[in-house]
């Protein structure tokens, strides 16, 4: 009878494979050859023979979880323990075509999975299966042997699919890129790690992970391997990010507030020492603002300054943003800007909101705007610039408010 097995190679492999077929056939062996450029097309635990110098760098990293011979030109000792510590199961040089024939025979008709690869019935593998956690363990060469059943949901793979594998046979390569270079990284110092990263679930979703890992040692205490259980923290980051945003944000008009304010300016006045850009700032209070309470109850109010956020909003330029300061009062802070191009924009807020009629409860409204501007000068500490824009805003409103006021 005669047996077919599938074998992949290398292109420089071409030359030897007829004669590694000659030797083959007279042992009713026969082979389906399957050329390939990267390791990456030859399925986890199949056999492949690669030609040392088609061996790319990201290659190397596959060996391990593949049934791989590296074919040399010159074979010494030395090269193949090389190889084999790099992952690769054999070394030979290309004129040993009965040699490679001796140990593909070998590898077609004894293997058979290594008892660390079956899938582990014991004690403990019940015991990390109840574990409601992703759990893997992988050896020195970073080849899984071993997860648990949470494992094996996150990938949507039976473990018999995972146990032999690499990072790169089982994740996205941007992901296993990550992977591999955090998994190095463990090996190399020892100890444990912890990091953030993404992961792809098997029903495609993506979920931010917390890994944490360990190295194991085996019993003459060399590193065996590594250990590492997976967290999923996305609703953690996403509760933290929009705790972030509510921390910086005014609940009743949305717009910026006054703590953003406070992280922004020191931001942007750094950048503006550094680029040599002007930096301008604008603080606005609405004139008379107690009136619309009064005329309109508290929530009438509340309307109106939804409705003036909005209005603003609309009439920033690139480079400007918006502060809900305290009750009535906005800072506006501009990039980019110097005092005269900051004063010709404060007066046309102040003209255009002055001709705009908002509606509150029904009625058309007019409200006016007192306006201070000042560009900020780097020499100046901050709280010095901020009581002299309080002082140009001061004179806007002592002059008969709806006016704009330059900080000197
Ligand atoms: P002016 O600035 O022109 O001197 O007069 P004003 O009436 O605007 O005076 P002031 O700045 O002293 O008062 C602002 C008022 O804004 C006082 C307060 O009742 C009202 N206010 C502050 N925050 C809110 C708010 O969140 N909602 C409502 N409805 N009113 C508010
Ligand atoms: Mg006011
Ligand atoms: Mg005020």
């Amino acid at each position: 009878m005669v047996n077919t097995f599938q074998i992949y190679f290398s292109p420089n492999l071409a030359l030897c494979k007829s004669q590694i077929e000659a030797w083959l056939s007279d042992y009713s062996m026969k082979v389906e050859w399957r050329c390939i450029d990267s390791i990456e097309e030859c399925p986890a635990s199949e056999i492949v023979l690669v030609a040392e110098g088609d061996l790319s760098t990201k290659d190397r990293r596959l060996l391990a979880a593949r049934r791989s011979l590296v074919v040399v030109e010159r074979w010494s000792l030395d090269a193949s323990v090389k190889w084999i510590k790099m992952g690769a199961t054999n070394c030979f040089d290309s004129a040993s075509t009965a040699h490679i024939a001796s140990w593909l025979f070998s590898e077609c008709t004894h293997f058979t999975r290594s008892e660390s690869e079956k899938v582990d019935n014991s004690m403990l593998q019940i015991v990390i299966d109840t574990i409601p956690v992703p759990i893997f363990y992988k050896d020195h060469l970073h080849i899984y042997r071993g997860c648990n059943d949470a494992f094996c949901d996150f990938l949507g793979y039976p473990k018999e699919r995972i146990v032999g594998c690499s990072v790169y046979d089982i994740a996205p390569k941007h992901l296993a890129d990550i992977y591999y270079s955090a998994d190095c990284e463990l090996l190399a110092q020892g100890g444990t790690q912890q990091y953030e990263a993404e992961a792809r679930y098997a029903n495609g979703t993506i979920h931010e992970i917390e890994f944490n890992k360990a190295v194991f040692l085996r019993p003459d205490g060399l590193p065996g391997g590594q250990v590492g259980v997976m967290l999923d923290i996305t609703e953690r980051n996403q509760l933290m990010r929009e705790l972030e945003k509510s921390s910086q944000t005014d609940q009743l008009t949305g717009a910026a507030n006054r703590r953003s304010f406070d992280q922004m300016i020191h931001e942007e006045w750094k950048n503006s020492k550094e680029s040599g850009k002007p930096l301008s700032l604008i603080s606005l209070d609405l004139d008379h603002f107690k009136k619309i309470n009064d005329q309109y109850g508290h929530s009438g109010g509340d309307t109106a300054l939804k409705l003036i956020v909005n209005w603003l909003d609309d009439h920033l330029e690139e480079g400007d943003s918006l502060y809900r300061i305290g009750g009535e009062e906005f800072y506006i802070l501009m990039t980019d800007t110097d005092l005269k191009k900051a004063l010709v924009k404060a007066e046309s807020l102040r003209e255009g909101l002055a001709q705009h009629a908002f509606t509150i409860q029904n009625h058309e409204v007019n409200m006016t705007l007192s306006i201070g501007v000042v560009q900020l000068d780097m020499d100046v500490i901050l709280d010095k610039i901020l009581e002299l824009i309080d002082r140009a805003l001061y004179e806007a409103k002592n002059n008969g408010r709806n006016q704009v006021r330059a900080a000197t």
